[in-house]
């Protein structure tokens, strides 16, 4: 008996919470802080007590209305807060503050590339509210309540329904992230769970010219990309097996639910029915008011927001020529990007100081474990490394080499600059010149053409048999030029210009060929 054959497609909506990068908490004056001792960074307003007054944090509202524009949303102009009930011992007001029927922005986009083009995901609102706590459930079987982290600020992301695989989820993830990093709104740390995705997954299943969906399962809570794709990819799998057995297992028939990711297992779990959900009872906020926003507002936030990563890496292929994997290395931090377009401004050129940029700085960067911006290098500096790589003063190697010795020169001013927020201090690094390195270590390539020939003659009077090979031997001709190009290399202390070498030895060879 042969099985009908099934086209299957995976429809998945996110939606994500990020915490927002402020400095104090939603609604009180509480500092926002990950590794204070429990309970330390609480106030009558976060703790809920009875006649405590919220006051919004202006910034976590900027912020807000900033990522709105960067996801292309329409920004209300008139928006408000509401109580969602909930009773939970981490959420000692028994409410969260949140907004429901009028979201700071809604009705946006955001493109994400998706094999090569880019794929448009309809973002369906954006809007603020307020975190839980924390329940740690220790050892001996009682839970603890951290209350740090109620009223922190949070933005939730909620999409359409328009990623059609757990590969595009993961992509859709980590572009959201780069974008909130870039804007600077939030910084987005995983491990602190500083983002936390629940796509929402269902399969729709084309069989005997029907389609069948699957009811949709809200994994919750996921804080790692890879978690998103492989719950994703494990869920699809799931429903389409739990249709396969029974034909029921489909919308109207059988109830949403929300499932759990066990990552030690590699399964979703089954958490409750979406039908048993609880009513939240929204009402408006009787003790915050409405916000209206102005134009002037409007205006403050649309003149914060930068060129956006994806554009910006598309920039740097088509006006420097970079490749789009050093581009996308590049842009994945601003502040090196906004450093490599002022090394670019300093005169350098752009292709090799993009491949140095990659190659060389940002891994030296990433070895002390620190951007490169943190590196105490000046735009000029990087600029006329590159210069001089570029126009043959040096050769690759000694430019690795003049790099590190420029660390060395700056290293103890970058301790100084290890602050996270990438800001530099205003110490200056030292003015060394990388030019007058180069000449101080005697790395500077020999132009010298009369000189770098005679190199050549010696090379090839000492070594008959390689030049008989070059000439008339077609299996190793190329190696045997390479071993000429290395012994003169040898003659000249590795300061000859390899590219010169090259061409004075194809000249030689050229010049026995017509004397033969
Ligand atoms: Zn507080
Ligand atoms: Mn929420």
């Amino acid at each position: 008996m042969s099985e009908p054959k099934l086209v299957t497609r995976t429809i998945i909506g996110l939606e994500i919470h990020v915490q927002l990068n402020t400095k104090t908490k939603m609604f009180c004056g509480c500092p926002v802080r990950y590794d204070a001792p429990p309970n330390s960074c609480v106030c009558p307003v976060c703790l809920g007590h009875p006649g405590a007054l919220p006051v919004i944090n202006r910034r976590a509202f900027g912020y807000a209305l900033l990522t709105g524009m960067a996801l292309n949303c329409k920004i209300a102009r008139h928006t408000k807060w509401d109580r969602k009930s909930y009773y939970y011992p981490d959420l000692p007001k028994n409410y969260q503050i949140s907004q429901y029927d009028l979201p700071l922005a809604a009705r946006g986009f955001f493109e994400i590339p998706v094999r090569g083009r880019m794929k448009r995901v309809r973002i369906t609102r954006a809007h603020l509210e307020e975190d839980a706590g924390k329940s740690l459930h220790d050892a001996s079987g009682y839970t603890l309540v951290d209350l740090n982290r109620a009223g922190t600020p949070l933005l939730e992301i909620v999409t359409e329904p328009d990623l059609s695989s757990a590969d595009e989820a993961h992509t859709f993830c980590i572009e959201l992230q780069r974008l909130v990093t870039y804007l600077g709104v939030s910084e987005g740390v995983m491990q602190k769970g500083q983002m936390r995705f629940e796509p929402n997954v269902n399969v729709a299943i084309h069989c005997d010219g029907r389609e069948y969906h699957t009811p949709i399962a809200e994994i919750k809570n996921l804080n790692s990309f890879r978690h998103v794709r492989d719950a994703i990819a494990y869920e699809a799998r799931r429903q389409l097996a739990a249709w396969t057995e029974d034909h029921d297992y489909q919308q109207d028939k059988r109830p949403n639910e929300n499932r759990g990711w066990n990552a030690e297992k590699g399964i979703t779990e089954y958490q409750r029915d979406k039908e048993s959900a609880p009513d939240y009872r929204y009402f408006p906020d009787p003790d915050l008011v409405p916000v209206e926003v102005s134009d002037e507002m409007l205006d403050e936030i649309r003149a914060m927001l930068p060129e956006l990563p994806i554009a910006r890496r598309q920039r740097l292929v088509s006006e420097y020529g970079l490749s789009a994997r050093n581009a996308e290395t590049i842009v994945n931090h601003r502040g090196t990007a906004d450093l490599f377009e002022k090394v670019i401004a300093a005169g350098a050129p752009a292709d090799v100081a993009g491949k140095q940029f990659v190659n060389v700085w940002l891994k030296l960067a990433n070895d002390r474990n620190v951007h490169v911006t943190d590196l105490g290098v000046e735009p000029e500096q990087f600029a006329e490394l590159a210069s001089i790589t570029a126009d043959g003063t040096i050769n690759k190697t000694a430019a690795n080499r003049l790099a590190q010795v420029m660390l060395q020169h700056a290293e103890p001013r970058a301790e100084w600059n290890l602050d996270l927020s990438g800001a530099r201090a205003d110490a200056r690094s030292p003015t060394t010149s990388p030019l007058q390195l180069a000449q101080e270590l005697g790395l500077i390539q020999v132009q010298d053409t009369v000189l770098t020939e005679a190199w050549v003659e010696q090379a090839f009077t000492a070594n008959p048999k390689a030049v008989q090979d070059a000439l008339g031997n077609p299996k190793r001709a190329q190696a045997a030029a390479g071993f000429l190009g290395g012994q003169v290399m040898k003659l000249s202390g590795g300061k000859a210009d390899p590219d010169l070498v090259g061409r004075l030895i194809e000249k030689q060879l050229a010049k026995l060929r017509g004397q033969a």
